[in-house]
């Protein structure tokens, strides 16, 4: 039995977590009311304050377990960084003490030099340094207290991904408060944006996956015949979840509950073997660090179970790929869903000019949204016909299209809305949070009272999206908040607002199936951009107006774009050069002399049937010999021309992951097609690789 097997809920929820209750119950009335200020009223922290935050928090964390401390961050690596440091400190008479000073908890010396940092600093002058983030709460894990933290370098330079969003949710709280007093509220102080990330991953056996270089090295099986059962019977997506995945999802559960964060839905996904986590939304900043302690605590857990947790986008081929739904809206500090539609005709204006600062920023800034999700693993997901494709549109539902449409003609709207649309006079019918209406199909669907944005990786940071999304759509409603507040009349202005936003914007409307051709074509036609691969995209992030976009609010300077921008491609090339050496390692060294020794078991086979009685048919053989060969020889020449085109690869970054894009990754899709043919007539005893029936089907 578990520790926590005979603990309750409650008992267990956020017990390892720092928050408010911990805080109202520990520190002192003044330093309490301080902190909160900062962290929901974005009051600048009083250093004043944080010899006893941090002695507080010493105290409570040696409660639950801990010896250490150490701040916690999000490098561009894409994974989270620590160092940990013991609150040990000795006395002159041979004893120790513990302690954490003030100090310790607001800054951190952090060498940069072994983070990715596209250039911004030279190694010798490579000091960076964390800052506590005291809007996301500390944490005790593995006897280590957790302090959520930015990493600048001494210039001030964001060397990590939080410290942007951070300043974009500072953004946007500024321009939708300016909208929101434009409709007469004057009570909220502050708009956060909220996010809720679904997490897609797949379960497979760890014996298997421990046999396969592939998975092991790249997350991913380069190579894999179909099974000859797929997903095609559909009999999995929330399907009965098994008695291991169950035992496992049981424990990650209690393992996220400990630290507060909020699993909610688990079920089985559409591909065997797939499976799906949702946490209950929080602000945008919490539920990133949120998802990246999911992630790291579902890979643990798994293990745990015998089990490997994949987080890759696309670890089987031909069947679905992972991906993270990020689930994003914005609240007032009160609490208010700025996109849930009113019940007064206020609300309801208020509403569609949020509404409309979704549409402008997601058609203006598609490019740069886009590249946000650009990975090379994604690559793989997006546009297989399971996933949005990779070109971004949004879907309202017809009713909410239609209200727009009417508003934006001065028409009255059609009979099923149930009446006419005056902004400020009459009200909007209830609109459906049905889900059966939703398109499941889109990348960016407003769903009700939020969006949901289909487009990420399973195994993306959500940090970067958010940052854009943020920041794209503050930078409308600064456009809007200016006019509001010029105008006379502020519903004469919203239905400006609404006329102007369908007329420019219309365009990235799409209600019908985002998977299909039709779409693809008509999207070229709208103008629409479509940037397929990481290569096509990652380059739009340094476009002049994105950089204008993300410099305006100081989220990120030009020279700090183009370093991302450096570091983003830089990860597609390793990426790729990882999945080309471990590619030609296996073919080398495990599948060619399988095939090998495959071929001289048929062929002894025939030689000595044939030593028997030399008028034996020996067809069967030598058919299957002749196939074996023949795949060998197939494999040599896609071999010989995967390294050409692999040492053939320039130097130079961009130029790089382009040649990664149309030389290297059409050979290694060749390669892989030889040896799937193979594997389908190498007997299984052969085989050195567990096969995708294993992988998929065993557990
Ligand atoms: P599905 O998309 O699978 O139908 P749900 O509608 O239950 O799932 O919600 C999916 C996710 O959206 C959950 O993680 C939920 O917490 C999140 N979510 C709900 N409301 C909001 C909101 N206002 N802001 C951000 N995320 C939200
Ligand atoms: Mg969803």
């Amino acid at each position: 039995m578990t520790e926590t097997e005979n603990l309750s809920l409650y008992d267990i929820y956020g017990s390892m977590v720092f928050n408010d209750r911990v805080m109202s119950e520990r520190l002192p009335k003044a330093v309490y009311k301080s902190i909160q200020n900062t962290i929901h009223r974005g009051e600048t922290l009083d250093p004043g304050i944080a010899e006893t935050v941090a002695n507080t928090m010493m105290i409570w964390a040696i409660e639950k377990g801990a010896t250490h401390f150490t701040h916690w961050f999000q490098p561009l690596t894409g994974s989270s960084a620590e160092k940990h440091d013991s609150f040990i400190s000795p006395t002159s008479d041979g004893r120790v003490i513990m302690e954490f000073s003030g100090k310790e908890l607001i800054k951190g010396e952090s060498d940069a030099s072994s983070f990715p940092s596209g250039g911004l600093r030279s190694t010798f002058e490579a000091r960076g340094y964390t800052a506590w983030d005291c809007t996301s709460p500390a944490f005790v894990k593995e006897h280590t207290l957790y302090i959520p933290t930015i990493f600048l370098s001494y210039t001030g330079e964001a060397l990590d991904q939080k410290a942007p969003l951070m300043r974009s949710c500072d953004l946007i709280s500024r321009e939708a408060l300016r909208v929101l007093r434009c409709f007469g509220n004057t009570t909220a102080h502050g708009i956060v944006a909220t996010a809720g990330a679904e997490q897609e991953y797949f379960l497979i056996d760890r014996e298997l996956y421990e046999k396969r270089p592939d998975l092991i090295f790249t997350g991913s099986t380069l190579f894999g015949a179909k099974p000859p059962k797929g997903q095609e019977l559909s009999d999995h997506y929330f399907g009965n979840i098994n008695e291991r995945v169950h035992a496992f999802m049981k424990d990650v559960d209690v393992e996220l509950w400990k630290l507060g964060i909020s699993a909610k839905t688990e079920h089985n996904e559409a591909a065997p073997s797939q499976h799906e986590l949702a946490p209950i939304f929080s602000t945008v900043n919490i539920a990133t660090d949120h998802n990246q302690l999911t992630m790291e605590l579902l890979k643990k857990v798994a293990l745990r179970h015998g089990l490997v947790c994949l987080l890759h986008e696309k670890p089987f081929d031909g069947v679905n790929g992972s991906g993270k739904h990020n689930n994003w809206s914005l609240a007032t500090d009160t609490g208010v869903n700025l996109f849930e539609p009113g019940a007064t005709p206020q609300d309801n204006a208020q509403f569609i000019v949020f509404l409309c600062s979704v549409i402008s920023a997601v058609d203006k800034y598609a490019d740069l949204l886009r590249a946000s999700v650009a990975t090379a693993s994604n690559d793989k997901r997006l546009g297989g016909g399971e996933a949005p494709p990779a070109i971004i549109s949004i879907f309202l539902g017809d009713q909410l299209t239609d209200i727009l449409e009417a508003i934006a003609n001065g028409k009255r709207a059609a009979k099923r809305l149930g009446g006419v649309i005056e902004i400020g006079v009459s009200t909007l019918p209830p609109l459906p949070l049905d889900t059966s209406d939703r398109n499941r199909t889109s990348p960016f669907a407003f769903t009700g009272n939020k969006f949901e944005f289909r487009m990420p990786g399973s195994s993306d940071c959500i940090s970067f999206c958010n940052t854009v999304l943020n920041c794209a759509v503050a930078e409308t409603l600064r456009k809007y908040a200016d006019r509001l507040e010029r105008a006379e009349d502020v519903n004469l202005e919203v239905k400006a607002i609404v006329r102007d936003c369908m007329r420019k914007h219309k365009k990235v409307l799409y209600s019908g199936n985002s998977y299909s051709e039709e779409w693809r074509i008509e999207a070229e036609r709208r103008g629409l951009w479509n940037l397929p691969t990481a290569a096509d995209a990652l380059p739009r992030i340094g476009d002049d107006k994105n950089v204008a976009l993300l410099s305006r609010g100081g989220v990120l300077s030009k020279v700090e774009v183009a370093s991302r921008v450096e570091i983003l491609l830089q990860n597609y090339n390793k990426a790729k050069n990882i999945e080309v050496r471990v590619m030609t390692d296996m073919v080398k060294r495990q599948i060619m002399p399988a095939c090998l020794k495959y071929a001289k078991f048929l062929s002894d086979t025939i030689l000595s049937m044939r030593s028997c009685s030399p008028s034996l048919d020996v067809r069967c053989e030598s058919e299957l010999l002749a196939d074996v060969k023949r795949f060998t020889s197939e494999m040599t020449d896609c071999m010989y021309f995967l390294e050409k085109a692999y040492l053939a690869l320039p130097q130079e970054t961009l130029a790089r992951a382009e040649a990664y894009r149309d030389q290297v990754i059409p050979a290694m899709e060749q390669l892989r097609a030889v040896v799937d043919s193979a594997e389908s007539v190498v007997a299984r005893d052969y085989w050195p690789l567990p096969t995708y029936e294993q992988l998929l089907f065993d557990r």
